[in-house]
């Protein structure tokens, strides 16, 4: 017998002690590092079926290799289980785990909710803090020029917060016209906050909303024969036109926010795409590389793998209306991932709908 199989015996036996229940196991090495966290419905089942396989792929045999020794957490739901495995791959990293890495950090335009008269401002992480976050989006240079255009066309304050406790006077950028002057009290709370909705609007993909409201608007300046009101908003609606011309529509039909996860891989490794569509457009998209991972691999499986990477993916990241998901993960998987995100979404106040279209393949 050589030693790899005398190793699976062995491993076998001690498996076989192991609990009918949820958990999540971990896989140590030689100096009690942990290099592969995984959750199961059943831990006995789960860990079971790595010393059964018949052909087992790369990752299982260098596993195999370096386990010496596999512990588990016990917990009362398989959801326990889901959430669990995500906080323990965060702390301890394992190797062959699906590990987003925080390298490359998106930027986000986050609206602060915490100030009478909020600001826009580039973010790279989401924090569930009350605020509003819209992205991510794929340059900084993209979300500065739009923090510019939405100050501008709805004049909201581009100062700190610091500069706007200790104005005595309106800035220049009041004197351009580009902002209401709210440090000294120049617009009310209530009418910074309709600019603040009509920024929003614009950021939420709901322009044809905008557009409405801000002719209307105008009209009504245009009527009241206050043509410099009326000037503005023109000027505004001309940089909202450019701005939609600029944008990819994907469909006209849909209001929703969804993410399109695609993949693609073989023995090189799999790339994980995530493309954000709000309203219908394509605000950007992510792209994440896992070097081990050969999705084409029989031994791999995406209930675990692209579960494992959706679970860790929506902790960091805005959940959407809608995921739509390159393959069907069954409906037990489905349900337990649309139960964590929603975990995340209470948070936030968010609907959720997880789809898979069910001809999935990868793309
Ligand atoms: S006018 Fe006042 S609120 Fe506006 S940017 Fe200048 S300092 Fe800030």
């Amino acid at each position: 017998m050589t030693k790899l199989a005398e190793k699976l015996e062995e491993f076998k036996k001690i498996v076989s002690e192991f609990p009918a229940s949820s958990g999540v196991y971990l896989m140590k090495n030689q100096i009690d590092k942990i290099i592969y966290v995984g959750k199961a419905k059943s831990l006995k089942a789960r860990v079971r079926s790595y010393f059964n396989l018949k052909s087992q792929s790369p990752k299982t045999i260098w596993l195999l290799n370096h386990i010496a020794k596999i512990d588990y957490i016990l917990t009362n739901t398989e959801l326990e289980a889901f959430l669990l495995e995500a906080s323990l791959i965060k702390k301890h990293r394992p190797k062959y785990n699906i590990r987003l890495k925080d390298d490359k950090n998106y930027p986000y335009i986050k609206v602060s909710s915490e100030h009478n008269y909020p600001r826009l401002y580039l973010v790279r992480k989401v924090k569930k803090d009350g605020g509003h976050y819209f992205g991510p989006y794929t340059s900084g240079l993209h979300v500065w020029e739009t923090i510019k255009f939405l100050n501008h066309t709805f004049q909201i304050r581009d100062c700190t917060d610091h500069v706007f406790k200790t104005r005595s006077r309106p800035c220049l950028t009041h004197q351009i016209g580009h902002c209401t002057a709210p440090c000294v009290k120049l617009v009310s709370q209530k009418v910074y906050a309709a600019q603040i909705a009509q920024a929003l609007l614009l950021l939420k993909g709901r322009d044809k909303e905008l557009l409405k409201i801000l002719k209307k608007r105008m009209k009504a300046f245009s009527e009241q024969e206050q043509y410099e009101a009326a000037g503005k908003i023109r000027d505004s609606l001309e940089a909202l036109k450019a701005i939609g011309e600029k944008q990819s529509v994907i469909s006209t039909q849909s209001e929703k926010d969804q993410d399109v996860i695609g993949f693609e891989g073989d023995e090189r490794g799999c790339t994980i795409e995530v493309m954000h569509v709000r309203a219908g457009k394509l605000i950007g998209s992510q792209a994440h590389h896992i070097s081990w991972l050969n999705p084409k691999d029989s031994d791999e499986n995406p209930q675990d793998w692209l579960a494992s990477f959706l679970n860790q993916y929506y902790e960091e990241n805005i959940i959407p209306d809608e995921v739509v998901l390159p393959v069907d993960l069954g409906r037990d998987i489905n349900n337990l991932i649309s139960d964590v995100l929603k975990e995340n979404v209470l948070a936030k106040k968010l609907k959720l709908a997880l789809v898979a279209p069910p001809m999935g393949k990868s793309f």
